[in-house]
């Protein structure tokens, strides 16, 4: 049998130019490597501008970012922080690093967002705060949401990871909650390797999130000359990124717009080419969630089951195509049974995460590559392999 062999990784970091003349600056001109330095302070800049936030952190990953978050917010332990079970592990482990329960609730099967009719029912006295999950770059229905919080005086931190530039009624996601976690690991839209930023929007958090960063120290205002001498004044840690890792980061930021414009021209081929398998109600293409401008951060698509996915998922993988799946469930994984626990049955989250898979999707990928990808698929669904039924 003859088909054609793709090399069709699923995901590529990628430069875009600027990267080491950045770098390079950072070094020989700057002389400044150690973090919060002349290009960490360039990207927090640039966040709070594009974004509208009212202060930007780097941190040095998107998990960082959310550790900060935890400890900035007072998190205790026997504290409740209800969250989606269909996320990142790091969702989940910053609050259970201050010994904070992770309280599951089910998504909704149209954006696999946490569903915002679900979280009175899992509010309890011990309920602190919420962290929604804006899956794929598609806004949770964030006014339910802060509703919600407002009433029953709960903190929200977001995690943006996916998010970066995605917006929910014009609003950029991240600056919406109390605090707003992002990504810039290597498999994010924006990306420095190992990076994130956490963005703060409510002003009596921001002097002591800068204190938290830097070890429990106030350095920062001394480094601004408000102080003569810096001492131990909380806890904290180191949560900085070098300042070569933010240079590498400030390229990429600049040219932020038209590489999130070239993954959504992806994610549109992608719709385009599998909308004939969807109308055949052979798969299921991603929903747009209401009042939000996506950021083609990923593209899935949702088989019919589980081994159907595992033959679809082999089938690329022979053509040369790679293809993953994520998350397992928080709520049925050895640690989230140990320190967490479920608000209800997750139906809707033990079934769609037993059927969804992602296609590659990177910014140097061609249309031709989207097309080979689209083509397979289709393949496997009308070429007799897997059979119409
Ligand atoms: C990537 C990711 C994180 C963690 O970010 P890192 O930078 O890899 O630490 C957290 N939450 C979600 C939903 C993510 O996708």
């Amino acid at each position: 049998m003859t088909q054609r062999q793709h090399n069709i990784p699923f995901n590529k970091p990628f430069i875009v130019g600027k990267e080491l003349y950045h770098i390079a600056r950072a070094v020989i001109e700057n002389r400044h490597l150690a973090g919060d330095g002349p290009y960490t302070r360039a990207c927090e800049q640039w966040l709070e501008a594009a974004l509208g936030a009212r202060r930007a952190l780097l941190t040095h990953s998107g998990t960082a970012a959310l550790e900060m978050a935890a400890l900035l917010l007072n998190v205790q332990p026997g504290d409740e922080v209800i969250m989606p079970s269909f996320t990142f592990v790091s969702t989940a482990n910053a609050f259970v690093l201050r010994g904070a329960v992770p309280v599951f609730v089910d998504i909704r099967p149209d954006t696999l967002n946490m569903d915002e009719t679900l979280l009175t029912g899992a509010i309890t006295p011990r309920t602190k705060g919420m962290a929604p999950v804006h899956y794929a770059g598609e806004a949770c229905a964030m006014d339910a949401i802060l509703r919600t919080a407002r009433i029953n005086g709960l903190w929200v931190v977001e995690d943006a990871a996916h998010a970066l530039l995605a917006t929910y009624d014009g609003r950029y996601l991240g600056t919406l909650g109390d605090l707003g976690c992002l990504s810039f690991h290597e498999t994010k839209n924006i990306i420095c390797g190992e990076g994130g930023a956490l963005l703060i929007n409510s002003e009596t958090l921001a002097e002591r999130a800068e204190i938290i960063r830097e070890k429990g120290t106030d350095r920062k205002k001394f480094a601004r000359g408000e102080i003569d001498k810096y001492t131990w004044v909380d806890i904290g840690s180191s949560f900085l990124p070098g300042d070569m890792v933010a240079a590498f980061l400030y390229a990429q930021l600049e040219q932020a717009h038209a590489i999130i414009q070239a993954r959504c021209k992806l994610l549109a081929r992608y719709d385009e080419l599998l909308t004939p398998l969807e109308t055949e109600g052979l798969i299921r293409l991603p929903r747009r969630s209401e009042n939000s401008v996506c950021n083609g951060h990923l593209y899935y698509i949702l088989t019919r089951s589980p081994d159907e996915r595992s033959r679809l998922i082999r089938f690329l993988k022979d053509r040369g195509i790679m293809a993953v799946f994520h998350y397992v469930p928080l709520h049925s994984s050895p640690a989230g049974l140990r320190y967490g626990r479920c608000a209800g049955d997750l139906t809707v989250t033990e079934d769609l995460s037993g059927r969804l898979l992602r296609l590659p999707l990177f910014f140097e990928m061609s249309d031709d590559d989207v097309r080979a990808v689209a083509t397979s698929v289709t393949e496997f669904y009308l070429g007799g392999t897997a059979g119409r039924r």
